[in-house]
């Protein structure tokens, strides 16, 4: 049989961060005693009227410009309509056949839509449920009820568990960088739903999917989504037929679990808020959410990887705007030396040296300036002293800040070159000294050369360059 290819489309929502409510004045806040945030516009009284929050929009159309969507002149708002304790006007405020955003991308996957909606408030179960007088109750705390939302809709353009938690991960780094959001998955302002069907490869036609809902970590994501490629495909290799349904993942025993079969869209008998008018942005709103985005880090990593940056690294650094700055810097400051290379030293050596120092800070926080850094890593490039000095001095670098070239002086750290002979009797005596590997080397195994080099750098305490002791060692075999 053909092979079975993955296609997965996301859901995210995003709380936004204002300070109250989509529709009402009350204050937003996580962890709060429950139900201290309401009034009778989020509980639904009679006679209340919705007032859109502004700050609400002007975020939502910074994540359209961030995710470069076309932003409708006039979107609507609609009532998506549906019964449940954690949505007292037996309404949810949406947006439906004209969202505020859509036709977008992030990176190399296309952004359907982006609306702005509220967020129903929080259940919580307690007790033994499941039985009609069991112990088990549910308690409601309407204090998440009417959080402003945006709901980012992906086009089915993911083709894997792994680069679905990957985007993920990207575009909550974005979102972050807007600052329009805390994006914490725990706490569930970042929720993502995954959309996942199989189809066989090189089809362009869509198979049937299911939904798998709020996986509370990027690790349950993609677990949850490769559970569900899995057992999709052997359904359909035992002859079955996926159903449209949604599911559960339970991440503790791997297992999914179905919660409903899928509802429609006209199920919820939509239509159009009469208390609201459109929404339609100014031209100055527009221009204001296009002028404050920040470079994005799907744009930087692009920027680091024409700079000749790892695509990894370049991620790790556009993924942590402070760790980039300071790489810029040392990467201008350090002359002779590839950008490339002062970004292993950013994201490896320095980010090691600052761990094993227990800091609590990043790069850009620490005692190393952009500058110090960028003359130490001359100094190991231009192999005026070898690697493992270099991390010496970094270490001297974190606990005291200062000048690398003073602290190779103090601690006597020059590099011995082949030059002055030193280095050469001291390879002389390591090769006299382990006579059963020197044997090993000429024989063949070129791993037996490390208890030889180790023994120089021991000798050494690391100054000689380990590149040059290896050659000496082998010149000296004769090899
Ligand atoms: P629904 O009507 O069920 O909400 P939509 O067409 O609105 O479905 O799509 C919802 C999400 O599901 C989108 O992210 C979309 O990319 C994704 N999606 C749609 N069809 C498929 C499919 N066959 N396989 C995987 N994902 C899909
Ligand atoms: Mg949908
Ligand atoms: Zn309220």
């Amino acid at each position: 049989m053909a092979e079975l290819e993955a296609v997965i489309g996301l859901e995210i929502h995003v709380q936004l961060a204002t300070k109250t409510k989509m529709f009402c004045g009350c204050e937003l806040s996580f962890g709060d005693e429950p139900n201290v945030h309401t009034c009778p516009v989020c509980l639904a009284h009679p006679g209340v009227l919705p007032v859109p929050n502004e700050q609400a929009i002007l975020y939502a159309l910074q994540i359209a410009a961030a995710l470069e969507c076309e932003v409708a002149p006039r979107s609507i708002f609609h009532r998506k309509n549906y019964f449940y304790p954690d949505n007292p006007k037996a309404y949810q405020i949406s947006q439906y056949d004209i969202p505020l955003a859509s036709n977008g991308r992030l990176g190399e996957i296309r952004i359907h839509r982006a609306h702005l909606e509220e967020d129903a408030a929080k259940m919580i179960h307690v007790g033994e449920s499941g039985r009609i007088h069991g112990s088990g109750a549910s308690l409601v705390d309407f204090n998440r009820g009417g959080t402003p939302l945006v709901e980012i809709v992906t086009e089915p353009d993911l083709r894997g568990a792994a680069e679905a938690a990957e985007w993920a991960r990207l575009l909550r780094e974005t979102v972050r960088q807007l600052g329009v959001s805390d994006v914490n998955m725990e706490e569930g302002s970042l929720r993502v739903d995954a959309n996942v069907s199989v189809r066989p490869a090189g089809s362009e036609e869509l198979g049937t999917k299911t939904e798998l809902k709020n996986m509370n970590s990027f690790r349950f994501l993609q677990r949850g989504v490769e559970a569900e490629l899995e057992r999709q495909r052997e359904l359909i290799a035992a002859g079955g037929t996926v159903e449209q349904e949604t599911l559960h993942f339970d991440p503790q025993s791997g297992s999914l679990t179905s919660l409903r079969s899928k509802e429609e869209a006209h199920d919820y008998r939509y239509f159009p808020e009469p208390d609201l008018v459109p929404l339609a942005p100014t031209e100055e709103m527009l221009r204001d959410a296009r002028e404050a985005l920040p470079e994005l880090p799907a744009v930087r990593i692009e920027r680091y990887v024409g700079d000749g940056l790892a695509r990894d690294v370049a991620t790790v650094l556009a993924t942590d705007p402070e760790t980039a700055d300071y790489f810029e810097r040392a990467a201008t400051a350090a002359s002779g030396v590839e950008a490339k290379t002062v970004a292993i030293w950013v994201t490896g050596e320095l980010a090691a040296a600052l761990r094993q120092a227990d800091s609590e800070t990043g790069a850009a926080g620490s005692k190393v300036s952009p500058e110090s850094l960028a003359a130490l890593v001359a100094l190991v490039q231009g192999k005026k002293i070898s690697h493992g000095s270099g991390k010496t001095v970094l270490a001297a670098l974190v606990a005291e800040g200062g000048d690398p070239a003073a602290i190779v002086e103090r601690e006597g750290l020059a590099g011995m070159s082949s030059e002055d002979g030193e280095l050469e009797s001291i390879v002389a005596a390591a090769v006299e000294a382990n006579p059963e590997a020197a044997e090993q080397i000429k024989a063949g195994n070129g791993k037996a050369i490390g208890a030889i080099v180790g023994a120089v750098m021991r000798e050494t305490k690391g100054r000689a360059d380990g590149g040059e002791v290896t050659r000496l060692i082998r010149s000296q075999l004769g090899l």
